[in-house]
């Protein structure tokens, strides 16, 4: 009950903040955040706030969840692409708006944690990997969407390599101490456009390595 007056408090909060797309707001709704933090955050799941999920990763802000969802005019037929799995609450998020995510970790125990939540919660349409997310998935490539949730120097050129034709990419970009901004990035034949979103903080996206600590 608590956890869902909270729910409630918090979908206010976010239509407050513009974020007014039906469908964004059904899937925040529909996917238990309380489930995607550690035990001791499970009172907070519901506030507009990052939380620490463990190796100095953070879930995102629901706020920015949303807002990067709804940037990313998802369809129910698109096979969509994330970097960096964390909590997995993205992903879940994603699911409920197309056909197929395919979301990478580089921490094999967040990644273990995140597939064990989706298998609790029959989130079926999920694929994972544990790899560096940097190179993105070639096998699966080209994606209709690809979601970076950690942040680069630049746009990784191989990530908008496995973009389909039209396809959108929505990824932060600067350094971990100076601005970062989110970027909404457009195929358009040869071409891709760029648009300049929100500023943001997320934690660096780490390229060639990966941790399997805690395995
Ligand atoms: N989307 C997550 C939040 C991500 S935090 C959620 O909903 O909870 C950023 C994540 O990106 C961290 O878990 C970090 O380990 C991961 N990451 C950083 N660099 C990466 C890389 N090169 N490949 C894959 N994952 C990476």
């Amino acid at each position: 009950m608590i956890e869902y007056e909270s729910k409630i408090r918090l979908l206010k909060e976010l239509r407050g903040q513009g974020i007014a797309d039906p469908d964004v707001l059904s899937a925040i709704e529909r996917v238990p955040r309380e489930m995607f933090v550690p035990e001791a955050f499970r009172s907070r799941a519901n506030d507009n706030d990052a939380l620490p999920i463990g190796h100095g990763q953070t879930i995102s802000q629901p706020v920015v969840v949303a807002y990067m969802t709804g940037q990313l005019e998802l369809g129910g037929r698109m096979k969509v692409l994330e970097i960096g799995t964390g909590s997995g609450y993205q992903a879940a998020v994603l699911s409920t708006l197309c056909r197929r995510v395919y979301t990478i970790e580089r921490y094999r125990a967040l990644l273990r944690q995140a597939e064990r939540r989706f298998d609790e919660l029959r989130f079926s349409n999920i694929t994972t990997r544990w790899d560096d997310g940097s190179r993105g998935w070639p096998e699966v490539a080209p994606f209709e969407r690809i979601i970076v949730t950690a942040a680069a120097a630049d746009v990784p050129p191989v990530l908008l390599n496995q973009l389909a034709p039209d396809g959108v990419m929505i990824l932060p970009v600067g350094g971990d101490d100076e601005d970062q901004q989110l970027l909404k990035c457009r195929k358009r034949g040869e071409d891709v456009h760029y648009e300049t979103l929100w500023p943001v903080r997320f934690v660096p996206l780490l390229a060639d390595t990966v941790d399997d600590s805690g395995r």
